[in-house]
């Protein structure tokens, strides 16, 4: 019998990343200029670090993690896994679940794994600011805490609107030292062209966007930093599969079924990618299963073509599932599920078949999230959440088929700033959205043709 809590000794922190991008069995559309041709590393000097761009378009199998990287991370990192023991029991299941939790970060979620790289790879490079955007505050207080320990400085864009609802990770922000501004300032141009619009301006994620690029556009020693669907960014995620396949050899299991949130595909990736490597040597086999709220179905209603990574228009194109960049999703408690695309990566291994993809109403995610936090303790973000109803259903499955799988999930954070989204559900006012289909046909049409 295996234990509930796996645990890894810091010397067993893996010291290189996995880059997916070197085995795979296929080729992927390059990003795309504004005129419609393929551009170059190049074209993202004026706001990434040369190392960054490196690793954004590297086929190295393994990347190292530099001493410095890894010194941070060993103040949470290994992160524990477990053996689900008493979720497994309540749901009468012969299934064997798992699950690492990164919630263990000073942040709370798995986006550290990525600032701390980034934020040093800045700092190398003599950069004095980064610059970003946040919605509801999860990758700003990432950053924030990051560009903390490097000693740089860190101005984060939050949309008003956020900033004015959700006060803690703003303060959360501060207190690690970042500047945060509700979004949008006159500071920029961007953000001086809204407000003249409306002085009034509720912001969102795009106007943010703008305006931290156009801050690190504008300025020699500033740069901008993304929190998700970039190659870097997904390979800075890998230290969690990696370690949770060490795990996984140590509790003597396989997964057969694995399982993560998506909304831009980092955590499912940093997650999943180091097995995939396995599935895609022909080694192992097994199911993996991406989950998005059916409010912002990108993966499964969603069409694979080139699309800005904004809603502004500013990123290059990328080739990937997409609700068309117009896309406004309804305002679900996941705010970090709410992006209209998804990782290249990600988005190619779903079309060519090795990865599948569901999509769960937010009621049922919620009901889901209670019944985690009543079995296993742990109250997870509601991202996570949707990872845990399909678990859950998955689990389900195996008890009216008698079959004993292997079941592994990422949670990916905890929900200690997500009270609100639960007082709503446990006072019966959260609502479901299912998107009418006519307005993803006009959120499609609006794409951009070539
Ligand atoms: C940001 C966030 C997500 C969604 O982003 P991905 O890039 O898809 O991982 C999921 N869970 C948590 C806890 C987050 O903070």
């Amino acid at each position: 019998m295996s234990e509930t809590k796996i645990l890894l000794s810091e010397n067993e922190l893996p010291t290189r990343w996995y880059n997916i991008a070197s085995d795979l069995p296929f080729s992927l559309d390059p990003p795309l200029g504004p005129d419609g041709k393929p551009i170059g590393p190049e074209a993202l000097r004026p706001i990434f670090p040369q190392e960054i761009i490196r690793q954004e378009v590297s086929t190295e199998r393994f990347i190292e993690i530099p001493q410095e990287v890894l010194e941070v991370y060993s103040l949470w990192r290994p992160t524990p896994m477990y053996r689900a023991r008493r979720l497994e029991a309540l749901l009468k299941t012969p299934a064997r679940i798992y699950y690492k939790y990164e919630g263990v970060s000073p942040a709370g979620s798995h986006k550290p794994n990525t600032a701390v790289a980034q934020a040093y790879y800045n700092k190398q490079e003599g950069v004095r600011k980064i610059a970003t955007e946040t919605g509801a505050g999860q990758w700003g207080s990432a950053l924030a805490f990051a560009c903390n320990l490097f000693g740089l400085e860190c101005t984060v864009y939050m949309v008003r609107v956020s900033y004015e609802q959700k006060p803690y990770r703003r303060i959360m922000m501060e207190t690690w030292g970042a500047e945060v501004l509700p979004s949008p300032t006159s500071r920029t141009g961007a953000g001086k062209k809204m407000l003249a619009q409306d002085s009034d301006c509720p912001g969102s994620l795009g106007i943010a966007i703008s305006e931290a690029v156009e801050d690190a556009a504008t300025h020699t020693d500033v740069n901008y930093s993304l929190g998700s669907v970039l190659n870097h960014v997904l390979l800075h995620q890998t230290v969690i599969g990696l370690e949770a396949k060490r795990q996984f050899e140590l509790a003597g299991d396989y997964p057969d079924i694995i399982v993560g949130c998506v909304g831009g595909g980092s955590n499912f990736a940093g997650y999943a990618f180091p097995f995939i490597s396995d599935k895609l040597k022909g080694a192992r086999e097994f199911r993996a299963i991406a989950v998005e709220p059916t409010a912002c179905p990108t993966l499964t209603k969603g069409i694979y073509t080139y699309d800005f990574g904004d809603a502004v228009g500013l990123t290059p194109l990328l080739k990937m599932y997409t609700l068309g960049s117009s896309f406004v999703p309804p305002k679900i408690h996941a705010g970090g599920l709410r992006y209209h695309g998804d990782a290249p990566l990600l988005c190619g291994l779903i079309k060519e078949g090795w990865i599948e993809a569901v999509a769960y109403r937010q009621t049922e995610v919620f009901d889901a999230a209670l019944v985690f936090a009543r079995s296993e303790g742990i109250i997870p973000a509601p991202e996570p959440a949707h990872a845990i109803k399909c678990v859950i259903d998955e689990a389900i499955r195996c008890r009216e088929e008698g079959k004993e799988k292997v079941i592994g999930f990422i949670l990916s954070g905890h929900g200690h700033f997500d009270l609100s989204a639960y007082e709503a559900y446990l006072s019966g006012r959260l609502e479901d959205y299912e998107l009418p289909d006519e307005k993803i046909r006009d959120a499609l049409a609006a794409l951009p043709r070539f």
